[in-house]
């Protein structure tokens, strides 16, 4: 009768939903030859940003560090270390002993108000150095001249140790005035402004390089640096021959890849989605580091709302209606997916978590988003894994091994709060780089230890020169 025609007509339509949402979701499933090719693209822009050439157009910069070794245990001193760019903004005092070889941290966190990161360059300096001001008070320390590590997460183009020109804004800053502008110098003059106290800036240091640096003092076999936080990025020890933007062929160079920006000249456009090209035009970025976006921290929780956002507009979640709280950019940080892809979590508690973020759901409703966020983590992680596998094959090349052995330092809020995140990007380097064995070690602090280690180098390297 008309009771079962309007059953199977329900029946019918659920059934056409779950099929338009698997594919959808389908989207963000790559294959294992659709991540080979994105490994070989990789491996493309790693060459065109080694060689001169090339190097200008290129959109993976492969940005010379100016370090040149791991350390060897003999670093020694009183050091402090500013981490900018991450999660959080953290001034330390890092007190490296060479001969028990054991480094101690002290360390305050500071926020940094969108304001500022958005405000002035100078306005940003001035806050960074206020910080600073306020920490040296804390421990004491405002008469001593000490030397400082700047971990900078940025595009920087060095020419020294000391000398970084910030090539462009990512995540969340985009600071007026400090674009072209060498950073180190940025902050020198703060601190000369502020005429409080004075400090030695030794070293301007990306956080990938910070991370290996810190994981290569405990193991020696570590020369990758790879974060997936709010950004992402990795570095590693090339050869000096191949690095053509440096003088010298002897020896190695750890490269600062900017590997955020791969597919900014349309390279993964095959396999963006809509939904990563939504993410992109309302970002403060637009058309850049596109690969960051698909991969990192700050953006999968956009991805995830756009997505539901598109699926809720075609009835298949939330009753149709689109609440201000899906509306709202940012809503899904890195801990709510984390904590929605957490096996251990009942279905009723992935609700209560959508709840908390003011979205009513069914049943339903907390399975679709669920999957949704499963699909774009996943996605995140096997590209995160297809671009290693482009490394650690490149090194391995370069020292002509049948089979390499190495190490990656790791830090990063996606990769040490993400339930699956690790174990997904070991899987796809081991099966994209059979002839490769890639071991994953977590940092830790090592913005800050990285830091302290590389200035202490730099100040030996100075001594050295002028005696
Ligand atoms: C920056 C890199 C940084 C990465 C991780 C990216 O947005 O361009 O310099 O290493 O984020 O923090
Ligand atoms: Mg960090």
């Amino acid at each position: 009768g008309k009771g079962a025609a309007m059953v199977t007509a329900v029946a019918y339509r659920l059934a056409e939903h779950s099929r338009e949402i698997a594919q959808t979701l389908s989207e963000f499933r790559l294959t294992t030859e659709q991540l080979l090719e994105v490994k070989k693209r990789m491996r493309v822009e790693i060459q065109n940003g080694l060689s001169k050439s090339t190097q200008e157009a290129a959109t993976v910069k492969m940005q010379p560090s100016f370090v040149y070794s791991t350390p060897d245990g003999s670093e020694h001193g009183d050091f402090l270390a500013l981490d900018l760019g991450g999660t959080n903004f953290r001034v330390l005092l890092v007190k490296i002993r060479s001969g028990k070889r054991t480094v101690e941290m002290h360390n305050k966190i500071y926020s940094i108000p969108l304001e500022v990161m958005q405000g002035t360059g100078e306005e940003l300096f001035d806050h960074i150095v206020q910080c600073i001001s306020d920490f040296l008070d804390y421990m004491g320390m405002k008469n001593t001249r000490l030397p400082l590590g700047f971990t900078f997460s940025f595009p920087c183009r060095q020419t020294s140790l000391d000398t970084g020109i910030l090539v462009t804004w990512t995540k969340g800053f985009k600071a007026t005035d400090c674009e072209g502008e060498d950073v180190v110098g940025l902050l020198r003059e703060a601190i000369k402004r502020r005429e409080e106290f004075d400090l030695d800036v030794v070293a301007i240091v990306n956080d990938t390089v910070g991370t290996m640096m810190a994981c290569a003092y405990e193991e020696p076999t570590c020369e990758i640096g790879f974060i997936a936080g709010t950004g992402t990025n990795t570095c590693y020890i090339e050869e000096m021959r191949n690095i053509e933007m440096v003088d010298g062929d002897e020896g190695r160079m750890c490269v600062n890849m900017e590997w955020g920006a791969f597919g900014d000249n349309g390279c993964l456009d095959d396999i963006r989605t809509e939904y990563d090209r939504a993410v992109d035009d309302f970002s403060l970025n637009s058309g850049k580091q596109r690969y960051e976006k698909m991969c990192s921290g700050m953006y999968l929780g956009e991805i995830v709302r756009n997505i539901l956002i598109d699926m809720t507009k075609r009835g298949f979640l939330f009753r149709g209606q689109i609440s201000e709280t899906l509306k709202t950019r940012g809503i899904f940080e890195t801990k709510f997916l984390s904590q929605i892809e957490s096996d251990r979590l009942a279905l009723l508690q992935v609700r209560s978590i959508l709840q908390h973020l003011g979205l009513d759901s069914t049943c339903d409703d907390s399975i679709i988003v669920k999957e949704v966020c499963g699909a774009v983590s996943c996605r995140a992680a096997q590209l995160c894994g297809a671009g290693m596998a482009a490394v650690v094959e490149k090194i391995r090349e370069n020292r002509g091994l049948d089979h390499l052995n190495i190490t990656v330092g790791v830090d990063g809020t996606l990769y040490k709060l993400h339930p699956h995140f690790s174990k997904i990007m070991q899987q796809t380097v081991n099966k994209l780089a059979p002839q490769c064995n890639v071991n994953f070690l977590l940092s830790e602090d090592g913005s800050g230890k990285g830091a302290a280690l590389i200035t202490a180098v730099g100040c030996r390297l100075r001594q050295e020169l002028n005696s």
